[in-house]
């Protein structure tokens, strides 16, 4: 391959390949990315077109995804470098910032430093859908917190490793122009409260952070573990066999301190709908595999390396066993 652009691209590749599998995977990526296993997924791609392509498809996701999270990465470190204004605060008009006490709810410092570096990824993805969206920034308790300049005001958003988005448009009817009314006290002078104002006090604003700090630690596990993108299906699964104050998240980063009701016991309660939706998102996944383990167990062990020409096994057509 000549001196091109994609010529280097090429060599440096086997480099980019483990970077791009560990960013978006964690360890998990790591693993995927050991050379044994890679050789063994090689030979397969080699035999079998479906394979192959698959591997196309999955080379092209993880190059995709990698580089946006890399983007995430110095969109997270841009906010990081650049001095934050904290959460609601108060702006006078004439541009006095009067800042609201800060609440001492950080985790060691050596821990802060880790869990921020370990979800810089997915936590730059809401930075960066946040300014596509005209949003500023502002570091709340525990979270960076991305919203619409006040006089638009939220009701509530969606949390990316230590980001928030508050991106949901208030629940009742608005205070109107600035909110005057209920945000400005007439000794103090008008001011605005620079911040999302999804809660109009701060009662309770501790107690939800300590919640929310655990959430973010459970994030960076989960992200050290299988990447940026794991730590979502995993509370959704658990919060299908335990719903609500039965949710191991929700339990391990407090139940009283998140707003959620004791439970006397914590025996799976399934949602049934959802487990059903579960089951047959599996089986849309594995239905190859399903497939080829139904030729196995009816046609013996014999089945097990049985294949069309051009296929292997898992993918080679037919649920009853080859001749
Ligand atoms: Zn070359
Ligand atoms: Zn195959
Ligand atoms: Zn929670």
């Amino acid at each position: 391959m000549g001196r091109t652009v994609f010529g280097v691209f090429h060599h440096a590749r086997p480099g980019l390949r483990l970077f791009a599998c560990v960013i978006c995977f964690g360890l998990a990526g790591l693993i995927w990315s050991l050379p044994r296993l890679r050789i063994r997924r090689l030979r397969r791609a080699a035999r079998c077109r479906t394979c192959w392509t698959h591997q196309r498809v999955r080379n092209v996701a993880v190059f995709a995804v990698a580089a946006l999270l890399v983007a995430g990465s110095l969109a997270r470190l841009q906010t990081v470098l650049a001095p934050q204004i904290r959460c609601h605060s108060h702006v006078t008009a004439e541009g006095d910032v009067r800042p609201e006490p800060k609440l001492n709810i950080s985790p060691p410092p050596w821990w802060a430093a880790t869990r921020s570096f370990l979800v810089a990824p997915i936590s730059g993805v809401g930075v960066l859908a946040g300014w596509a969206q005209g949003m500023e920034s502002c570091s709340g308790p525990t979270l960076l917190v991305m919203f619409w300049p006040p006089p638009r005001i939220s009701g509530g958003g969606t949390t990316l490793g230590d980001v928030f988005v508050a991106w949901m448009p208030p629940n009742g009817p608005t205070h109107g122009y600035l909110s005057e009314d209920v945000y400005g006290i007439t000794d103090e002078g008008w001011y605005f409260r620079y911040g999302p104002n999804i809660s109009e006090d701060r009662v309770n604003e501790a107690e939800l952070g300590f919640h929310e700090s655990r959430h973010v630690d459970q994030w960076a596990v989960g992200t050290l573990v299988a990447g940026p993108f794991a730590f979502p299906p995993a509370y959704f699964i658990d919060g299908t066999f335990f719903p609500g104050s039965r949710n191991h998240f929700e339990r391990h980063a407090g139940l009283l301190r998140g707003g959620y009701a004791p439970v006397d016991d914590n025996w799976p309660a399934p949602l049934w709908p959802q487990t059903a939706g579960l089951v047959a998102l599996a089986v849309l996944i594995w239905r190859r595999r399903l497939r080829w383990l139904i030729r196995v167990a009816v046609g013996g062990r014999s089945q097990v390396r049985v294949h069309a020409p051009g296929r292997c096994p898992v993918h080679t057509t037919g649920w009853r066993p080859l001749r």
